[in-house]
């Protein structure tokens, strides 16, 4: 890739990445970065594996696979070759252009001959690029039948994700300019489902990535949620603290309305005595992490209680279901097969020891509550378990058994509990609140990157590297359980470490 040329990486979130990467090509890419880009390689390099490999004859008509390194200096000369040659698959093709002056580039994973002499470019993706449903209705081509057999049928829908598209519509673009581009321009997307490429339409996305990559970069940073994971934060920082950029106290779209207003510092707003958003505003550069809404905070309370977190691997499968019951942590883990069996037994298990629990605190005559912090994720693992497995492994809940359980008073969201009654000037996660009450991480710096790296070497590395990685989420999970247990216990006491908002404390 060539820094000048824009990619369709660089028209997605914070677009002033552009404008940094030509002022700092010294900086290299975070670690996150490096584990992102090598979860994709592996996702390419799995997909590859399955595509129909040369050379080959079926019957007389001969079928030519030609791989390409995308990195290689002449790789776009070497792509246009390869077009020329007719190959019916190409892999690791890239082109590049100039669309109303602006240098573009862009790698398409595959390139599929049609029959008509044109090519369908096919991009790996690591979402989830399609839901099955009974009312969908798309096309789509087996990975193993790609420039041998027809697109065909299926129920699904189909999911967006903005790169996917501009990855696309640049792909269509330079096919445009190689002479190559099929009269419908169509594309398709691998996603998680590894043995499926989805027909799309390209052209509904050509209008978005045209408006992206003609739009001005920015001459200013903002603080935006990707910050927090971007190589030039270092850089960008100082400048937003020179100017006390408002971002800084409310990234992202939060500050709109205080710039409507023409508030554009942190100060500004603090002197601007707008009520709690002032005070707010005060108590984060105080370094103050959270306040109370409320003179006196509580928890509910229960004779047995139990903390959970669970964690996935994208969305291919819950593997870690933790329970800590006060005393111990008691993980439930499995190190493969999301997806399959093995998953299902493993949250069957999970679902036995924690019915156990509750029906033993019922014969016991004593109350009972499972916690969390912010239950999406927890839902979510739950109800696909039991939609996937229930009746095809044993132990598992029924979709409707587990919806009972969620609504009940005995599961309880503790970030619901204490967003009602705390405020954080840096967000009331789990990682910012739990610190405030004296809880500290064995595991600090590991956040959601790392530990889908660390699965990765958990299921597939060698036997000590998987060991550690192991150990690793291991004590991580376990330490949320602990973490959601805390602020519990913290909100409870009153939480008097936390100043009352509005109180002049701050
Ligand atoms: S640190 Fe933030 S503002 Fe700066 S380039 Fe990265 S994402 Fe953009």
């Amino acid at each position: 890739m060539r820094s000048e040329r824009l990619t369709p990486g660089d028209l997605v979130g914070c677009r002033y990445r552009q404008v940094q990467r030509l002022r700092f090509p010294g900086i290299g890419p975070l670690e996150a970065s490096v584990q992102r880009k090598a979860r994709r390689d592996a996702g390419v390099a799995e997909v590859y594996s399955r595509l129909p490999i040369p050379p080959k004859k079926r019957g007389r008509v001969p079928f030519e696979r030609l791989d390409l390194d995308p990195d290689e200096e002449l790789a776009e000369f070497h792509t246009l070759e390869a077009i020329a040659a007719g190959a019916n698959l190409i892999t690791g093709a890239v082109f590049a252009g100039d669309w109303d002056g602006v240098a573009w580039e862009t790698v398409a994973d595959i390139l599929v001959r049609n029959p008509d002499g044109t090519y369908l470019p096919v991009m790996v993706s690591n979402h989830r690029v399609a839901r099955p449903s009974p009312h969908g209705q798309m096309q789509a081509i087996a990975t193993a039948r790609l420039g041998l057999g027809a697109a065909v049928p299926v129920k699904a829908n189909l999911r967006h994700h903005t790169i996917d598209g501009y990855r696309l519509a640049l792909a269509i673009r330079g096919l445009e300019e190689a002479g190559a581009v099929g009269v419908d321009k169509h594309g398709a997307v691998i996603g998680q489902d590894r043995d499926r490429a989805y027909l799309v339409d390209v052209t509904r996305y050509a209008p978005a990535a045209e408006r992206a990559l003609l739009a001005p970069p920015p001459t200013d940073p903002r603080r935006v949620k990707e910050c927090a994971n971007c190589r030039f934060w270092g850089e960008c920082e100082p400048e937003l603290q020179r100017i006390d950029e408002i971002s800084l106290f409310l990234p992202g779209d939060r500050a709109a309305p205080y710039r409507e207003r023409g508030i554009a510092t942190t100060q500004a707003l603090i002197d601007a005595h707008l009520g709690d958003i002032s005070h707010i505003a005060a108590a984060w550069r105080a370094d103050i992490p959270v306040l109370r809404r409320v003179r006196e905070t509580t928890a509910p309370r229960f004779d047995v209680e139990i903390d959970i977190d669970v964690e996935a691997y994208l969305d291919l499968g819950a593997y870690l279901w933790g329970a800590f019951d006060g005393h111990d942590y008691h993980p439930f883990v499995t190190w493969s097969g999301l997806g399959e069996a093995a998953e299902g037994v493993n949250f069957a298990t999970f679902w036995r020891w924690l019915m156990a629990r509750r029906d033993k605190a019922r014969q016991h005559g004593q109350t009972f509550a499972a916690f969390c912090y912010a239950s999406n994720g927890e839902n979510h693992w739950m109800l696909s378990s039991a939609r996937r497995f229930h009746g095809v492994v044993d132990g598992v809940p029924d979709e409707e058994e587990v919806r009972r359980f969620i609504s009940s008073d005995q599961w309880v969201d503790m970030f619901a509990v204490a967003r009602s009654q705390l405020v954080g000037p840096g967000g009331l996660g789990l990682k910012q609140l739990a610190p405030a009450a004296g809880f500290h991480w064995e595991e600090e710096d590991f956040a959601g990157e790392d530990s889908l790296h660390a699965f990765l070497v958990a299921a597939t590395g060698a036997e000590g590297e998987a060991e550690a990685a192991r150990a690793q989420l291991l004590s991580y999970n376990g330490d949320d359980c602990r973490a959601t247990a805390a602020v519990r216990h913290w909100l409870r006491q009153g939480a008097r470490s936390a100043p009352v908002l509005g109180s002049g404390a701050v």
